[in-house]
């Protein structure tokens, strides 16, 4: 079981005695949006203080951890280490029970939008990738009367998800043959952020979707983010791989085959959610240059600003 250490946040994320610098990483050497390999280093220091450092693409503006842990260092990383080091960073118990209140009310909030793209269609099937407990596929399966499915790597949480009478499959959706099963409706729920290829697993979930069906996928904007507590570093955490904007995202649903035909601001002010039906992939969609390059001055006026905190 978790334990909440006391003392101040650094003291309990210090109590965790997790070695950031002892995990195996890797040079990030392409862009996983648009293959491009000139970098621009942004950050060397992340919301825990560990020493990993944000990088940017500088033709698309994809911001990501470079050097980024292994699957097997985030493996290891999701068994023993990522609820405790939120729970520390938060002061509270967070855990695959705790948890779960939150994601009842999340499910309540995205299920009102795909309230809007659910009804009428005759969808049978849901796939919840990276749907940890099983609440919110529970949810959403129950309102839109659904079968629910759920890929999770982590056992902990979808020992939760059986419990709840949900299908579930343990392991990473890139590594599960599903065979020739098709789903109507797949969900990514605060989840792409975590991936280690998200133009991969994008494709793969354009591969599973049935011709009339959708995917919802929400980010956590990156500029919502850095802007609210106007800091950068404070805005990049380990357990992100990914740090996606609206321009970002557009860019890799596009590229994977998709139009979007909604996004929708979470009540949080932080979330982006999107509703993408299947479509011809568009292999050279980008941000604008314009876009990108305003991403970075925009960087650099909070990093510099003297209301910044260091
Ligand atoms: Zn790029």
């Amino acid at each position: 079981m978790t334990v909440v250490s006391s003392g101040t946040r650094a003291e309990r994320i210090a109590a965790l005695a997790f070695d950031y610098r002892a995990q195996r990483t890797a040079r990030v050497e392409r862009c996983n949006l648009c293959v491009g390999s000139v970098f621009i280093g942004l950050t060397h220091r992340d919301r825990y203080g560990y020493p990993a450092s944000a990088s940017g693409c500088s033709r698309c503006g994809l911001v990501f951890l470079d050097p980024v842990m292994t699957r097997e260092s985030y493996a290891d990383f999701y068994t023993r280490t990522y609820r405790p080091l939120v729970s520390a960073f938060h002061g509270r118990l967070i855990d695959a029970r705790t948890i779960q209140q939150e994601q009842r009310e999340y499910a309540v909030e995205w299920g009102n939008l795909l309230a809007l793209y659910v009804g009428g269609r005759g969808y049978r099937t849901l796939l919840d990738i990276g749907g940890s407990t099983g609440v919110v596929a529970d949810a959403l399966a129950r309102r839109f009367d659904l079968r629910a499915t759920v890929i999770d790597p982590a056992p902990l949480e979808t020992v939760e998800a059986q419990a709840l009478g949900i299908e579930t499959i343990e392991g990473l959706v890139e590594d599960i043959n599903l065979g020739t099963r098709r789903f109507d409706v797949v969900v990514l729920c605060q989840t792409v952020d975590h991936l280690l290829d998200v133009a991969g697993t994008l494709g793969r979930v354009r591969e599973l979707l049935t011709p009339g069906g959708f995917l919802f996928v929400d980010i956590a904007d990156f500029r919502a983010a850095y802007l609210r507590h106007w800091s950068v570093e404070d805005a990049v955490k380990i357990d992100h791989p990914y740090y996606l904007t609206e321009a970002t995202m557009a860019a890799y649903l596009q590229r994977a085959g998709f139009e979007i035909a909604r996004a929708d601001y979470a009540a949080d002010h932080l979330h982006v959610g999107y509703v993408a039906h299947p479509s011809t992939p568009r292999a050279d969609a980008l941000p604008s240059p314009a876009s990108v390059g305003e991403l970075w001055r925009e960087i650099r006026l909070v990093q510099n600003a003297p209301a910044a905190r260091h």
